[in-house]
């Protein structure tokens, strides 16, 4: 089982903000902001390259759900990121979809 899937099921720590039958979301353990959160689906998708019609409901929630922490983190109108790395030149690590949530600090754009 992958590594989100095991953090999912709760066999490997971390820390919760939200969590409902589709979704978890929880601190990102090396943190890129002061606010650095990862959306995850309780359902393994490896990478965007993966994803079915039958997932776009769940990707609209992750993403509304990003922006829901962040207004609840006070951030709605200054700004925050939200990124979706897809395989290695793009800096993905974890082959489980994961939405980042990045602010608290002014972030540089084009992005590294
Ligand atoms: P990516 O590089 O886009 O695949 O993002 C993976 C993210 O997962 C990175 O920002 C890592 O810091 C984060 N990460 C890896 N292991 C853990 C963990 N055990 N708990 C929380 N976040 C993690
Ligand atoms: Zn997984």
């Amino acid at each position: 089982m992958c590594l989100f899937c095991r953090i999912v099921k709760g066999e490997i720590p971390s820390r919760p903000v939200y969590r409902d039958d589709r979704l978890y979301a929880f601190h990102d353990i090396n943190p890129q902001a002061p606010l650095h959160v990862l959306v995850v689906p309780h359902k393994h998708i490896a990478t965007l390259n993966d994803l079915t019609e039958e997932d776009e409901r769940l990707v609209g929630a992750m993403v509304r759900r990003a922006a829901a922490i962040a207004r609840e983190h006070g951030y709605d109108r200054r700004g925050f990121r939200t990124v979706f790395n897809c395989n290695a030149e793009a800096g993905q690590s974890v082959y489980h979809l994961h939405l980042h949530l990045l602010a608290g600090r002014r972030l540089g754009w084009p992005p590294g």
